[in-house]
């Protein structure tokens, strides 16, 4: 192999699978170095119960063409699912429990004076939100976080009531911390467009594929690193895992013992990145109870800012929202995400579950707690830096819909080999 054809993909995360098996297929010669002694980073799995879960990204966004084509190639396609069509439920700052408004995105009302948020949020803030519809479309089209987006149209109450349990369950932040344009392409387009947040909110859903707004994997999601890896394999990927990358320039990279891998670059780790950490931790547990058959509070539930008696910022009630899963047992998974200052235990994931669920649950038959840390956004976004590539989440943001179209983005932008292989 010359030194000069070869690409040095640096972390074994989906974005850097995703980058070697593009640049393999351009004909490069890959090899990929991972820190860690498995594939995947935050796309993950373990046993709960002896049923394989995923223990980190349990869904994407259904947007975009690149996922769809990507899964299909891995022949992955026939096992799409789409969760089950209940509404999630929202824990309210009160300690009391609604439907969370049907007609939503990230919790930003399309019809604010819908019943469901009326009784969410009450008649007087819901009539706050309605004024959206009055102001002109200009008004905070410039907003780049979604919390001053949603405050400046609709009011604080709706940020805080209703947009701010949504983010922070499943993005770990705030809304004042979350790039409009990273989480919702299009959205400040459509507020331009339509005149109104809610009919931009409005247009955005009626945008997406008819059904739910996520999509997995039959097995779990993390059945894309095994089908990547296997790839990686067969098209000739050198794939080193337990190999620390401590530094890396535009002509190579140094692993951990001192040895050099020469070869152009492509950053897929964070490495030397000024981004925010996030830590969290996710506390899944397996309940023996009939009780919890009629799902009674959907999919799951997302925590206000302040609830009290709980600690858990959402519960995802994983047999509730995966038919696939509970036709493979008769036990009730539940998955419930903390903070990372939380001292997490299966004991205080039992109870949390039956104040968000409003029922009393026998203790459970197993249970698991991992912890994670996330990188947030880098400030100065430009994927190529002293002769290197970057791709992954520091880059792309959060969120394999974000994730992946972006690896692939950057890995397209290398020029290819000799030999392209057939995809
Ligand atoms: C609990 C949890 C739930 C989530 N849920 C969802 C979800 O439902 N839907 C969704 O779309 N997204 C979700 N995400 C986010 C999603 O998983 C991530 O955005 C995505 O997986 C990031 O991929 P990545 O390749 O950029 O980074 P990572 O997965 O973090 O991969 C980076 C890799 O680089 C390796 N590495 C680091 N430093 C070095 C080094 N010096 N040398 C060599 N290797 C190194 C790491 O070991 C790791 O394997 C979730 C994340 C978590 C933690």
């Amino acid at each position: 192999m010359r030194d000069s054809d070869r690409v040095v993909v640096v972390g074994g995360g989906v974005a850097g699978l995703v980058a070697a098996r593009a640049l393999v297929l351009a004909g490069r010669d890959v090899v990929l170095v991972e820190r860690s002694a498995r594939l995947g980073g935050q796309l993950a799995s373990h046993s709960v119960a002896g049923i394989e879960l995923d223990a980190g990204a349990e869904a994407y966004a259904v947007r975009g063409e690149e996922l769809p084509r990507l899964l299909r190639a891995l022949k992955l396609a026939d096992d799409i699912v789409r969760p089950v069509a209940a509404p999630a439920w929202l824990h309210r700052a009160d300690g009391s429990a609604v439907p969370l408004p049907a007609t939503s995105l990230l919790g930003i009302p399309g019809v604010p004076l819908a019943r469901d948020v009326i009784d969410a949020i009450g008649l007087r803030a819901a009539l706050r939100a309605q004024l959206d519809n009055l102001l002109p479309g200009l008004v905070a089209s410039k907003a780049e976080t979604v919390g001053e987006l949603v405050r400046r149209r609709m009011g604080a109450a709706v940020r805080d009531g209703l947009v701010a349990p949504v983010v922070r369950g499943v993005h770990s932040v705030t809304p004042d911390e979350l790039e409009v344009d990273r989480v919702a392409p299009g959205l400040r387009t459509a507020l331009l467009r339509q005149g109104s947040l809610a009919a931009a909110v409005r247009s955005r859903r009626e945008a997406a594929p008819a059904g739910a707004l996520v999509a997995s994997l039959r097995g779990g999601l993390h059945r894309m690193v095994a089908a990547l890896a296997a790839d990686l394999e067969r098209f000739g990927v050198e794939v080193r895992t337990g190999a620390e990358v401590i530094s890396a320039d535009e002509r190579g990279v140094t692993i951990s013992g001192g040895e050099r891998i020469p070869g152009e670059v492509v950053l897929a780790a964070p490495l030397e990145v000024d981004a925010p950490r996030t830590r969290t931790t996710v506390a899944t547990i397996a309940v023996d109870t009939p009780e919890l058959a009629d799902a009674p509070r959907g999919t799951g539930v997302l925590v206000a800012p302040g609830a009290p008696e709980v600690t858990a910022r959402a519960l995802t009630h994983l047999t509730a929202k995966w038919e696939w899963l509970a036709a493979s047992t008769p036990l009730h998974l539940i998955r419930l995400s903390y903070d990372a200052d939380v001292d997490v235990t299966p004991d205080l994931a039992h109870r949390d579950a039956q104040t968000l669920l409003g029922r009393s649950l026998p203790a459970p038959v197993d249970g698991a707690v991992v912890r994670w840390e996330r990188v947030g956004r880098r400030a100065d976004a430009e994927h190529a830096i002293d002769g290197m590539r970057r791709v992954g989440e520091a880059e792309s943001g959060t969120g394999l819909a974000s994730v992946i179209p972006y690896a692939l983005g950057v890995a397209s932008a290398i020029p290819s080999g000799g030999e392209e292989q057939p995809d």
